[in-house]
């Protein structure tokens, strides 16, 4: 695949003191107190005239009609509707919209809010896709009616991550409208396949897109913690070969299970080995080696008397900052080389050519052992230093907002900010509204009260980072 440079590194600088939502132009009178939990801290007329715009109603809203367009990527050209729906709309508020197809049934939404003058391009990524609702009975609502039930929206997108979308889109739409200037743009990325193989945002870099934006909010569910740092992964098979026979006569085969077992059971060494080398990442936890799946015969029915021909282990491989995945690759790759040699040199010359030998002459001819790895995914961990100046801004607003200091975290899984951060060097950040545990379960929901204070945070966040 093909790598992006990365872009010039930032002006790390530290912003200056006051931040323009806290400057008073000249036309905007000083501060005044600020009505938020740190109590006595001064909030800016700028600023609140900013988040006068977000509107609750219409961030329901939204909310609902997204989640009412089915967009599971079996549902035929789901997200391709979300994607014409968002169109005009978007055009509506204000910004220049491009849809470009990357699979038939799936284009990526580009829109563009400009500024009055040139200055950096700050990115909003969300998803159009959303995961599998399950079995839609044993949802308390429907999974696609978008319920609103006391103070939360209901259905499957809610928090993952129409919630988040909308939230974005009133966010932009509320600094346009609040006729604020900022410098540079903002761009929001709509993407297709986060869920999948993340052919949206591959298709966002590749076709020049991401050259332009110096950083990128991920919207996503994490509780409205500013993540800075999440969890590279390796997908990966892994086949082990043998020769079919008999169970009652299994040398006149050879099992391709027991070597898949003690290449898995190295594998785990390897992973206690990483765990011991690594400690704890304060936000992320413990790198893994998980075989997810495990399967013989790969083809053909199993039966219990029938040695199969071949073994098939998938693994799920999550790494945390200090791991090299060039390094790990390799590690995992000797492991299964090792093994090949060790099995391939027994039936050669071994205990297990003589065994066979000595059953009948001749059974060890043409019995030999293959193994081989294929890691087909490869997403690098990411972690953004604080001094960012995306992270600067992000915390700034919360600040502002809530009159309390951000609380850090990470994120476990790979996003779209992933390729974003390790192809294009973009300095990312997630944040957005829901809770940890929701996103992907039945009955998936997001608090009205929370995508609000998202769709604040978003909007203080863009001018933070635009008017440095
Ligand atoms: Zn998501």
């Amino acid at each position: 695949m093909k790598k992006f440079r990365p872009l010039a590194q930032f002006d790390n600088s530290p912003p200056p003191t006051p931040s323009p939502l806290e400057a008073s132009g000249s036309e905007e009178p000083l501060a005044r107190r600020g009505e938020g939990k740190g109590g006595g801290r001064r909030r800016p007329l700028k600023i609140d005239r900013l988040l006068k715009e977000i509107k609750k109603g219409e961030l329901v809203q939204l909310t609902q009609d997204l989640i009412r367009i089915p967009s599971v990527r079996r549902q035929e050209q789901g997200e391709q509707k979300v994607a014409l729906y968002l169109s005009p709309l978007l055009e509506g508020i204000g910004l220049d919209v491009v849809v470009e197809v990357v699979e038939p049934g799936s284009p990526n939404v580009i829109a563009v809010l400009h500024g009055e003058s040139e200055g950096p391009c700050l990115m909003f990524e969300c998803h159009t896709d959303v995961v599998t609702e399950g079995d839609p009975s044993e949802w308390k609502y429907g999974p696609f009616d978008g319920r609103l039930a006391g103070n939360r929206i209901y259905g499957r997108g809610a928090c993952d991550t129409k919630g988040n979308l909308a939230a974005a889109v009133m966010a932009i739409q509320a600094i346009n409208q609040s006729g604020i200037h900022f410098k540079g743009k903002i761009l929001l990325g709509i993407l297709v396949d986060e869920e999948g193989m993340m052919t949206g945002v591959k298709h966002f870099i590749r076709q020049g897109w991401a050259n332009g934006v110096n950083a990128a909010i991920i919207c996503e569910p994490v509780d409205n913690h500013l993540c800075i740092t999440q969890k590279g992964a390796l997908r990966a098979e892994l086949i082990t070969n043998g020769k079919m026979s008999h169970g009652a006569m299994p040398l006149a085969g050879l099992n391709p299970i027991p070597p898949m077992v003690s290449i898995l059971e190295k594998m785990r060494q390897l992973e206690e080995e990483e765990i011991e080398r690594l400690g704890k990442d304060d936000f992320l936890g413990y790198p893994s080696i998980t075989p997810t799946v495990l399967q013989a015969p790969v083809k053909g029915e199993p039966q219990l008397n029938v040695i199969p021909y071949q073994c098939r282990a998938l693994l799920d491989i999550r790494t945390v900052p200090g791991q090299s995945h060039e390094a790990l690759k390799k590690q995992l790759e000797d492991i299964v080389k090792e093994e090949e040699r060790s099995v391939n040199a027994s039936l050669d010359s071994g205990p297990l050519k003589e065994i066979r030998e000595t059953l009948e002459k001749g059974l060890s001819k043409g019995i030999s052992f293959q193994s081989k790895l294929n890691v087909f995914e490869d997403r690098p961990w990411t972690k953004t230093s604080r001094d960012e100046r995306i992270v600067q801004a992000v915390s700034k607003a919360i600040r502002s907002i809530t009159g309390e200091e951000p609380t850090y975290g990470g994120v476990l899984g790979a996003t779209d900010g992933t390729f974003l951060s390790a192809w294009a060097g973009i300095p990312i950040v997630t944040i957005g509204a829901g809770k940890w545990m929701i996103p992907h379960q039945k009955d998936e929901w997001v608090s009205v009260e929370d995508l609000e204070l998202t769709a604040k945070i978003y909007a203080a966040s863009a001018l933070e980072f635009l008017n440095l």
